[in-house]
């Protein structure tokens, strides 16, 4: 009896993702690979259907599955109030580490070749300010939510080693901006800290997010691995792309507990969309560490040495720097295939083990504190009044209560009690009430009853308690 041929959902998007799609799934037939496709709509098309997360219910059940994703590009729809369906499907399906290798190529010319780079950006996926919690707390001011968690920041290091590990990569980098951020970047260096000593054979540093932009820029090959928060990955993995070729060359995995989805980072590409010309090396790419996964380790080698046989041979894409004659994205995919079985002179296949990938937690997982106390609330309130002026207000309102006003920031200047200095003021203050005697308890019902008394004569729209766990103070230290 013949094995049953491995399923993959197949997503083949918006713009030029069908184009390089196909290319991608007629190398891996070349292959001989056992596998089958369950082509499945996402993104516009749905989007056109009035499909509010651009994901229709039965590409849902196909990658439930299949638990195996190779995804073209989905436009996000520009306007208020649409999702974009990548976010969706991350958050989804949970895919909460995102791997995106770049390396020099042959015959891709850039600024840094000869420098042999070869670095791999490891996202953190769903958290972060990409949760997209966001809210206009005035009619001029915005707010979004950056949430970090412990849990989120355990997975995304505890991924970055393995990967290094099945990859036999010698060091990680953790990238934070946890000098001004040091609550929710902290958490992530904090993380790392503690975990890399459970990898000794792996060298791990921290390093600030914008010094590590600044040394990819001067010195890229020092990196090997770097491990990042949500959106300081999603930058520096473009700028990675920038170093090796560009974006038609970076593939990714969005890695889950249960479902990959596998794509490249580009986008799109309206401007090129339907016209033959896109360079589908990053799906092609994508579609070899797509397959690594599955445990066709030597059907993704092939792929991958065909794809740089192809490049060494001078085939190059519109794309590409210094092309001529560009080579059209069906004719790149012939070559390609014509390549399989044959070897890189410059870059032949790498020993790569399975990635052992953290386990799962179920349930809710909580950080336990042995103690902790609440010492006092911000309330954020909408006045266009001067800050003195809301002060006495407050104070005036909030005479009785066990609270008393400490401090009011305005976008986290403090300007009362004045500093003396002229900020220029927008209609939205953060006013933080602390305990009068210290040494009394504080309860909910002293928030809520304070919250009553600001209510009867201002607008107040967010409220943050001040707590401390274990004796340490669990908020961010005010900008003078
Ligand atoms: P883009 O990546 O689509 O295009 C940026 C530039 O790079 C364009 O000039 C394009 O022609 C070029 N380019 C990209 N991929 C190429 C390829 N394979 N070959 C040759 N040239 C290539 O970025 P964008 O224009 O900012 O985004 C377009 C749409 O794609 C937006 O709706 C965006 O939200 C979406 N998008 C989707 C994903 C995803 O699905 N993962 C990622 C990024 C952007």
């Amino acid at each position: 009896m013949t094995p049953a041929k491995r399923k993959i959902t197949v997503l083949p998007g918006d713009g030029i993702g069908p184009e390089v799609v196909d290319s991608a799934l007629e190398i891996i037939q070349a292959t001989g690979v056992a596998v089958e496709f369950e082509k499945c709509e996402a993104g516009a098309r749905a989007f056109a259907k009035g499909i509010v997360t651009g994901i229709p219910k039965e590409t849902i059940e196909s990658i439930e599955r299949t638990r195996v994703v190779l995804k073209g590009p989905l436009e996000t729809p520009i306007g208020h109030g649409n999702r974009s369906a990548n976010v969706t499907l991350r958050t989804l399906f949970e895919t909460y580490g995102n791997i995106r290798p770049v390396r020099e190529l042959p015959g891709v010319h850039t600024a840094f070749t000869g420098r042999q780079l070869d670095i791999v950006i490891v996202r953190e996926n769903i958290e972060d300010l990409y949760a997209g919690i966001e809210y206009m707390q005035t009619p001029g001011v915005a707010e979004s939510l950056k949430l970090i968690s412990r849990e989120g920041c355990e997975k995304i290091v505890k991924l970055a080693f393995a990967f290094a590990i099945a990859e036999g990569r010698k060091a990680v980098h953790c990238a934070t901006k946890s000098n001004i951020l040091k609550l929710t970047e902290g958490l992530l260096q904090h993380t790392f800290e503690e975990l890399a000593p459970q990898y000794p054979s792996i060298t791990s540093k921290h390093i600030l997010i914008d010094n590590a932009a600044h040394q990819l820029a001067m010195r890229p090959e020092q990196f090997d691995v770097i491990v990042t928060t949500n959106m300081n990955g999603d930058i520096l993995s473009d700028l990675t792309s920038g170093l090796t070729g560009g974006l038609g060359f970076a593939p990714s995995a969005n890695i889950g507990n249960d479902v990959s989805i596998f794509e490249a980072v580009h986008g799109s590409a309206p401007d090129i969309a339907g016209k033959n010309k896109a360079n589908p090396t990053a799906l092609i790419l994508s579609a070899a560490m797509m397959l690594r996964q599955i445990s066709e380790g030597k059907a993704a080698n092939d792929v991958e040495q065909a794809v740089l046989v192809t490049l060494e041979s001078g085939i190059r894409t519109s794309d590409m720097l210094g092309s001529e004659q560009p080579t059209s994205t069906t004719d790149f995919t012939r070559e390609v295939i014509s390549n399989l079985g044959k070897t890189s002179k410059v870059s032949p296949p790498k020993k790569y083990t399975n990635v052992e990938l953290p386990a799962a937690r179920p349930g809710v997982n909580v950080v336990p504190a042995k103690s902790r106390k609440l010492t006092g609330v911000d309330i954020y309130i909408e006045s266009d009044l001067e800050p003195n002026a809301l002060a006495s207000d407050l104070e005036g309102l909030t005479s009785s209560s066990p609270l008393t006003l400490q401090m009011i920031t305005n976008r986290g200047a403090i300007v009362f009690p004045s500093m003396g200095r002229g900020v220029s003021l927008v209609d939205h203050y953060r006013c933080r009430f602390v305990l009068r005697d210290a040494s009394s308890g504080l309860g909910e019902s002293d928030i809520l009853s304070l919250l009553g008394s600001i209510g009867v004569g201002h607008r107040w729209m967010h409220v943050e308690k001040l707590q401390e766990f274990d004796g340490e103070q669990a908020y961010s230290k005010s900008q003078v």
